[in-house]
């Protein structure tokens, strides 16, 4: 069997280090409206749940109601795209290096 480093295009990060996570999705799941712009923008990242609400996929729940996950450079401007169309801003971007938090 060949090890991890044999897959290159999964362990291997580019000089700009884009298959890293460089930033921090923070989702607060109360404030949600269900206006399901965030789908749109960002499929890969978000959709509906049967209460009208957006689920973050692969989100951690850190605390009651706030969901978390980590992205790299490349998806990036799409998570940014969400979190600027949603209409109650419950979606923020968080730069991991420099703890800013982007919107
Ligand atoms: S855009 Fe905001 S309010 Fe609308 S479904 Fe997504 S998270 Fe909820």
């Amino acid at each position: 069997m060949k090890d991890a480093k044999s897959n290159h295009k999964i362990s291997s990060a580019d000089s700009t280090g884009s298959t890293k996570a460089k930033y921090r999705i923070r989702y607060e799941r109360d404030l949600c409206i269900g206006v399901a712009a965030c789908v749109m923008s960002s499929p890969k990242y978000w959709e509906m749940d049967g209460e009208g609400k957006a689920i973050l996929k692969q989100g951690r729940e850190v605390s009651p109601g706030i969901f978390e996950i980590e992205i790299s450079e490349e998806d990036y401007e799409e998570s940014f795209g969400a979190a600027k169309e949603c209409p109650v801003n419950c979606i923020h971007i968080i730069n991991l290096e420099t703890g800013e938090e982007i919107i």
